[in-house]
C-alpha cells in the first residue's frame, strides 16, 4: 500500500522485515523484489507523488568547488520536462530522479571492472561476470533491447573493425521510447502490496544503532510538517542517491561521533560525477555515411552507438575514459544550397540529410579523496545539515581530457569520420557541466580501509545496513549508471533473500 506520513494517524512508530530509504529506481526495485518474495518492506520516501519545491529543497547543498546546474524553468537543460524539473540533478519525489531521466541503457564492460595502473584508486572489487546475470534478467524484465547480441549484430562489428584500425572504439546504448518512471512502473504494484507499505513525505533524518553500534534497529523520520516516525527494522536499506545516502550516514553521528560506516574517513570521499560538454559540430566526411544509421536519434527505442579512444591508446597515453555522442543535425534549405554550391555530397540517415551533428563529450573522473560532500553547518528546513559539495578534478583528469581531444580530432580526420568544430570553445573540465550521476561517496572496497561497503554493498562496521546505489561505484567509466545502478539492487536483493531474510 501506498500512505502518506500525514495518514498514519496517531501511530509514532512502524515496523517492518526490510526498510528501504527512497523510491527511485534502485529503491522501488529492490523494495518490491523483497515484497514479492514474501518480505514485509517499508519503504520511506522523502517526496510525494507531486513535485513539491519545498521537499525539493531539501536537496539544497552549498557548492565548495565546481557548481551543478541547477533548477531553472529556462534552463536549456531538459526542455521535454515541465518547467519545474528542467536543468535539476537530483529529484525528491515519489519515483525520485526517474521522473526527470533519459533511458539510456549501457552496461559496464569486462575491463571498466578491473584496476587500471595509470588511475589510481581504479578497479572494482567486484567482476562483470558477478553482474551479468543481473543485467541479463533486469534487460528481460524491464523489456530493453538485447545489448549483448547487440554487440555482436555483424554490422555493428563491421563498423568497429573499421574504425579499430585507427585505435578508435565504439559502444551500443539503449534508449527507451518512454524512460522508465518508476512511480509508473510500479506504482500499481505498490498500492496493491500486502507486504509493502510506502511511506511518503517521510525524509528519513538519523540512523539508531544498538549499544553494540553494529546493528541499525530504527531510522527516524520527520515531514516537512512536524510528524515524526520511528520506523524499526531488521535489514535497512539506502537507496537515497548518493549524496543523500552519504548524508544519512554521516548525520546518524549521535552514537559514533564521525557517523556510521566512517570509521576510516571515506563516507562522502570519492565523489565522481560525468563532466559533460555540448559545444561544437563534427563535419562528417565520407566514411560517417557508413555510421549514419547506428546515429540517429530518433525514432525509439533504439540502439545507439558511442565512440571513444581505444583500451590499448588509453592504457599507452595513460588516459581516462571519455566518450564521445553525436547527434545528427539535419539540413535546411539554407545548409543545402551552401553544400550544393560547394559540390559536398550529402549524407544521409533514415530521418534526412546531415548537415553535421552535435558533439557531446562526457568523461570519467579520477576517483579521489578531495573530491567529497560533507555535512555544513547550515541546516535545510527540517533542521538537518545541509551538504558541502566539493566536486574538484586533478591535473592528470585536465591533461587526459585535453589529450584525448586531440588524438580523436586526429583520428577522426584520419579515420574520414570528419572534422571537429570546437570554435573557440575546445571540451575543458572547467566549462562542462555535471551528468547528474552522483557516484563513488559510500565506495565499494574489499576492506574497510578501502571502502564503506563491502562486495555484498553491506556498509563495513554494521551487521544489517546496505546501500543501493551509484554511491558504491568505485569508478564511473562508462557515461549511464543507472543500468549498474539496477544490477547491483538486483543483486543485493538477491543475497539477501539467500542469506539474511527468512520468509516469515
Ligand atoms: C535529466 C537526467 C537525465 C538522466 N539520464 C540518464 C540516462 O539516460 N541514463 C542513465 O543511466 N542515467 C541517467 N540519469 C541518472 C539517473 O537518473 C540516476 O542514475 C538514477 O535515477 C538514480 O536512481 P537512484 O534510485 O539511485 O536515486 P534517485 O532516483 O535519486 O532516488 C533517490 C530517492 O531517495 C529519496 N530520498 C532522498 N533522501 C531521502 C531521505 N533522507 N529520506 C527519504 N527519502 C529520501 C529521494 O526523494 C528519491 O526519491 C539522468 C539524470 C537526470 C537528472
Amino acid at each position: 500500500m501506498i500512505t502518506d506520513i500525514l495518514d498514519l494517524g496517531e501511530a509514532t512508530k512502524l515496523r517492518g522485515q526490510v526498510v528501504v530509504v527512497g523510491s527511485g529506481i534502485a529503491g522501488a526495485e529492490i523494495a518490491t523484489h523483497l515484497a514479492r518474495h514474501g518480505r514485509d518492506v517499508i519503504l520511506l520516501e522523502s517526496g510525494r507523488a507531486q513535485f513539491d519545491p519545498s521537499i525539493q529543497a531539501l536537496n539544497d547543498v552549498i557548492f565548495l568547488g565546481k557548481r551543478h546546474r541547477e533548477l531553472n524553468p529556462n534552463s536549456y537543460y531538459h526542455q521535454y520536462l515541465p518547467a519545474e524539473l528542467r536543468g535539476v540533478s537530483r529529484v525528491r519525489q515519489f519515483g525520485g530522479t526517474s521522473n526527470v531521466w533519459t533511458g539510456k541503457w549501457k552496461y559496464l564492460q569486462t575491463s571498466d571492472f578491473e584496476p587500471r595502473s595509470w588511475v589510481a584508486n581504479s578497479g572494482w572489487p567486484i567482476s562483470f561476470t558477478e553482474l551479468v546475470e543481473h543485467y541479463r534478467s533486469a534487460a528481460k524484465d524491464y523489456g530493453f533491447g538485447d545489448l549483448e547480441a547487440e554487440a555482436i549484430r555483424p554490422e555493428i562489428v563491421a563498423l568497429r573493425a573499421k574504425i579499430a584500425v585507427h585505435g578508435l572504439k565504439m559502444s551500443s546504448f539503449y534508449w527507451e521510447q518512454t524512460p522508465t518512471r518508476t512511480a509508473v512502473r510500479f506504482g500499481e504494484e505498490m498500492r496493491r502490496s500486502k507486504n509493502l507499505q510506502v511511506v511518503l513525505g517521510a525524509t528519513a533524518t538519523e540512523l539508531k544503532l544498538d549499544a553494540s553500534t553494529q546493528r541499525v534497529t530504527a531510522i527516524a523520520c520527520r515531514s516537512l510538517e512536524g510528524r515524526e516516525l520511528i520506523v524499526e527494522g531488521e535489514t535497512m536499506i539506502l537507496a537515497a542517491g548518493a549524496f543523500e545516502t552519504a548524508r544519512i550516514l554521516l548525520a546518524s553521528n549521535r552514537q559514533l561521533p564521525n557517523g556510521i560506516g566512517n570509521a576510516h574517513d571515506l563516507v562522502g570521499r570519492f565523489y565522481t560525477d560525468h563532466p559533460k560538454h555540448h559545444t561544437g559540430v563534427l563535419h562528417p566526411d565520407f566514411l560517417a555515411q557508413q555510421y549514419a544509421q547506428e546515429l540517429q536519434y530518433a525514432p525509439k527505442p533504439r540502439f545507439c552507438v558511442c565512440f571513444a579512444l581505444d583500451d590499448a591508446t588509453q592504457e599507452a597515453e595513460k588516459l581516462l575514459e571519455h566518450v564521445l555522442y553525436l547527434k545528427p543535425i539535419y539540413e535546411k534549405p539554407i545548409n543545402r544550397l551552401w553544400r550544393t554550391l560547394r559540390g559536398r555530397p550529402a549524407y544521409q540517415d533514415d530521418n534526412g540529410t546531415i548537415a553535421s551533428y552535435r558533439v557531446k563529450f562526457v568523461t570519467e573522473q579520477i576517483p579521489h579523496k578531495d573530491s567529497r560532500v560533507k555535512l555544513a553547518t547550515e541546516c535545510d528546513s527540517l533542521g538537518n545539515k545541509k551538504l558541502e559539495v566539493d566536486w574538484c578534478f586533478t591535473d592528470l583528469d585536465r591533461q587526459s581530457m585535453a589529450k584525448t581531444v586531440q588524438l580523436l580530432t586526429d583520428r577522426f580526420q584520419a579515420a574520414r569520420l570528419g572534422t571537429f568544430d570546437f570554435a573557440d570553445k575546445p571540451p575543458n573540465l572547467e566549462t562542462m557541466t555535471d551528468a547528474a550521476h552522483q557516484m563513488g561517496t559510500t565506495r565499494m572496497g574489499s576492506r574497510p580501509e578501502e571502502g564503506v561497503v563491502d562486495t555484498n554493498c553491506r556498509v563495513f562496521g554494521t551487521e544489517n545496513l546496505y546501500v543501493a546505489s551509484s554511491a558504491v561505484f568505485p569508478t564511473g567509466p562508462s557515461y549511464s549508471p543507472t543500468f549498474t545502478i539496477l544490477a547491483l539492487a538486483r543483486r543485493l536483493g538477491q543475497h539477501l533473500l539467500q542469506t539474511t531474510l527468512v520468509k516469515k
